[in-house]
């Protein structure tokens, strides 16, 4: 396959500066590597995170975007079981070292030398993209465009917040209906979950949209859902959410904390934990995660509500996710 000598890519260069569209040389794949041409790439709240400085320590410049759909064009020496002209999905986690006690425990998402995507290895803001070969997921052909991308953050990371919870769970509170809540109500109302949906005070819109999806009840962050909960799921950034989340579910409920940055948590009363209550956050995601979540994903089938933007967009996308103007998914798709 001839490939150009240059892509355009969106570049982070420190925070507070905007992306720049720039003209880069297409990278090219080293050992167990694959060069990926992308054909969607989502637009994620932790790219947000990143951007304004909240995740430390990014590689300089970057490429963000951690939720790429795309062909692999060119594979690297050692690469099996991949080959040129297929469709993956490139998500967040990137690499882990195979050797630390987080990877030989089946807990790689955990590992403390993991490289992620659109972090600390350049990502999909771009027309190309590298990926470890092991780490790209087989995406089924309906996924094959902008639709697909929200299912490699947003997806996966639901998912995995949703596989923490006790299976006998029946009534879940989703606090945050974006992206990751609209993709994981589809997956537990087709497991006879019922959906409580807490959004921003006064979002009528989001409540709306909820309800739209087949919440059996959406309202504000603040007010007290008609049940009690079985567990709880907090996409939202906001540490109130976790002491409201823990008043709002029943004894030996969950509250599971599905970002990757949140704002300072209140100090609260032992009351409101007491009776076997649980607080617990969610890292990253497992190769298993994204094996099962992408096999299931199609049989029920999920669908995205899915807004795009040219890549030379990027920070327009951003600005709509930061202020609450997507529904549903934002993302970036090349020309
Ligand atoms: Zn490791
Ligand atoms: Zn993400």
């Amino acid at each position: 396959m001839s490939l150009p000598a240059t892509m355009k890519a969106m570049v982070f260069e420190g925070v507070g500066k905007p992306l720049q569209l720039k003209e880069l040389p297409v990278p090219v794949p080293l050992a167990n590597q694959v060069l990926i041409k992308v054909i969607a790439c989502g637009v994620c709240r932790t790219d947000l995170h990143i951007i304004d400085g909240e995740l430390d320590k990014p590689k300089l410049p970057l490429i963000p975007g951690h939720e790429i759909v795309g062909i692999i064009v060119k594979t690297g020496e050692g690469v099996t079981g991949m080959n040129e002209g297929q469709l993956i999905g490139l998500p967040w986690l990137g690499y882990t070292c195979g050797k630390c006690k987080y990877c030989t425990s089946g807990r790689e998402n955990l590992c403390d030398n993991a490289l992620f995507t659109g972090y600390t290895l350049d990502g999909g803001y771009a027309e190309y993209t590298l990926a470890y070969a092991q780490y790209c997921f087989p995406l089924d052909a309906m996924y094959g465009n902008a639709n697909g991308a929200p299912l490699l953050c947003a997806g996966l990371i639901g998912y995995r917040s949703y596989s923490m919870i006790d299976a006998g769970a029946v009534n879940i509170g989703i606090y945050g209906f974006g992206t990751a809540a609209h993709i994981l109500i589809q997956v537990a109302l087709h497991q006879g979950k019922k959906i409580f949906a807490f959004t921003r005070d006064g979002d009528v819109v989001a409540q709306k949209f909820a309800l739209s999806l087949g919440a059996a009840w959406a309202g504000d962050s603040s007010s007290s859902p008609p049940e009690k909960l079985d567990a709880a799921i907090i996409f939202a950034p906001v540490g109130n959410l976790v002491t409201k989340a823990l008043q709002d579910v029943d004894k030996g409920g969950a509250v599971i904390c599905g970002g990757i940055h949140m704002s300072d948590i209140p100090s609260f009363k032992y009351d409101i934990l007491w009776g076997e209550r649980m607080i617990r956050s969610v890292a990253n995601l497992t190769r298993k995660d994204g094996v099962e979540f992408l096999k299931l994903a199609p049989q029920i089938p999920v669908k995205t509500d899915t807004q795009t933007f040219k890549l030379s967009g990027a920070n327009e996308a951003l600005e709509s996710l930061r202020r609450g103007k997507i529904q549903g998914a934002a993302a970036l798709v090349m020309g």
